[in-house]
Order: structure tokens, then C-alpha cells, then sequence
């Protein structure tokens, strides 16, 4: 990896009252306290952000949302807007993970709009990706992958892209406990960046952190960690104990 600061993110998806999320959170403070030259992110759900905050507040963990909306206020029942997130204390925003595209109808405009405004109030986008078992098994993964990415990221600059990071997460691999081996992730993983390098430039490329998830565990973070191409991962069942998350930042 050149350069690259690792990101580790946990996406605590639709898990933990308020209670439980300040309880987890105050535990991977103290667990974490010592890494250096790590990213680390907790994407709690909504109603804990603003309480995860302060129990994060002057550590080295930053706080991500699981979802944004890209109107700025108004009749939207249920959404949730960049101000809010703003206001709750948040850095990133993780935009069409597969759950969301698969039971909300996130679509790759979507996502398009919703990076639009994540960038624009200068939180940080986590772009999700990823084919589904039947897309590649008919080998359709890298064709899959062209259209989220170009889709989505139609019609930004390259000035916009830098603070982007995307996340390869094939569906397949999503809290089924199936990871993508290795080779396959690092297959991927460059596909992707000579892509970013062909739309945008290669400097783009090279800068952008690329990670992984899908069944991301202490025991395969670091043999992943050691391929070129990936920069971190994006975590899901693992990260709700703070003792495994804190293994998976630590890669031990
Ligand atoms: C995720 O939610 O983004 C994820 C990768 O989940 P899991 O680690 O449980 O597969």
C-alpha cells in the first residue's frame, strides 16, 4: 500500500439501543486508545450518533452515519439530512451499502445524489459496491462494478473525489460468513482503482483508500491488510464486540 492511511470502519447496522451502543463505544475507546496511523470509524444507528459522540469525543475513533438524505430539510418523513448528521457530530457517511440498495431500492442515481450532498457539506463519503453470487458466478462482477462506479460517481470533478473512499463489499460475502479470498478481494480491489485512474486521473487513483468488506474477522484482517490494493475494511457483524473490532483495527 503506498501511503494510504488504513480506514477501519464498523457499521453497526440496525444493532444496539443507546445504552448499548454508548456501553460499546466507551469500551473500544480505551481498547483503541494506543493505535496510531489508523482511520477508525463506528457508524452507529441514528438515534445513538449525537451519544456515541461525546463518548468518542478527543479520541482517534470519528463517527460515521449508515445512510443520509440529499434534500436540505423538509417533508421527508423518516430521512435524515446532512445537517443532522453534521450536528450529531459525524465525519462519514457509508452510501449504498448492498442492504440499503437490496430492501430500499437504493439505485446507483441514488447513491449518485446522496455522494452529491455528502461531499457538498464536507462529510466524507464511503461509496459500497459490490456484485451479488449470481453476478459472478455468470461473470458479470467487473461489469457489475463499471456501472456502480461510473453511475455514481457521474459528473464530479476530481477535486470532489479526494476525500471519497469506496468499499468492496461483495453481497455474497456479507455477514454470511463467506469472505472473498485474498486474491480475489486484491483482484478486485486493483480493477477498481485502474478504473478510478481511466475515468478520473491516476493520481486519484493512487491516493484513494479502496477497502474491503464481507465477513471480515481478527483471524483474515491481516492477510487481507497485505495485499496492495486494500486499505482498510468495512465491518459489520465484528465490530459489535468492541474486544473482536479492536483485534480487526489492531490487525491481530
Ligand atoms: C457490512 O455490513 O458492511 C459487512 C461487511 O458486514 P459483515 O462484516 O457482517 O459481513
Amino acid at each position: 500500500m503506498q501511503n494510504r492511511v488504513p480506514l477501519i470502519a464498523g457499521n453497526w447496522k440496525m444493532y444496539k439501543n443507546c445504552f448499548e451502543a454508548e456501553h460499546t463505544a466507551d469500551e473500544l475507546v480505551k481498547l483503541v486508545s494506543d493505535v496510531k496511523n489508523i482511520d477508525i470509524m463506528i457508524a452507529p444507528s441514528f438515534t445513538s450518533l449525537a451519544l456515541v459522540n461525546k463518548k468518542i469525543s478527543g479520541s482517534n475513533i470519528s463517527l460515521g452515519a449508515q445512510n443520509i438524505f440529499w434534500e436540505d430539510e423538509g417533508a421527508f418523513t423518516g430521512e435524515i439530512s446532512k445537517n443532522m448528521l453534521i450536528s450529531a457530530g459525524c465525519t462519514y457517511v457509508i452510501i449504498g451499502h448492498s442492504e440499503r440498495r437490496q430492501y430500499f431500492n437504493e439505485t446507483n442515481k441514488t447513491v449518485n445524489k446522496k455522494i452529491k450532498t455528502t461531499l457538498e457539506s464536507k462529510l466524507k463519503p464511503v461509496l459500497c459496491i459490490g456484485e451479488t453470487e449470481l453476478e459472478r458466478e455468470s461473470k458479470k462482477t467487473f461489469s457489475v462494478l463499471d456501472k456502480q462506479i461510473k453511475d455514481g460517481l457521474q459528473d464530479f470533478t476530481l477535486e470532489d473525489l479526494d476525500s471519497l473512499s469506496i468499499a468492496y463489499e461483495p453481497v455474497w460475502a456479507i455477514g454470511t460468513g463467506k469472505t472473498a479470498t485474498k486474491e480475489q478481494a486484491q483482484e478486485v480491489h486493483k480493477f477498481i482503482r485502474s478504473l478510478i485512474s481511466k475515468e478520473f486521473n491516476t493520481e486519484l487513483a493512487s491516493s484513494m483508500r479502496i477497502i474491503y468488506g464481507g465477513s471480515v474477522k481478527p483471524d483474515n484482517i491481516s492477510e487481507l491488510m497485505n495485499m496492495t490494493d486494500i486499505d482498510g475494511a468495512l465491518v459489520g457483524g465484528a465490530s459489535l464486540k468492541s474486544k473482536s473490532f479492536s483485534k480487526i483495527i489492531k490487525f491481530e
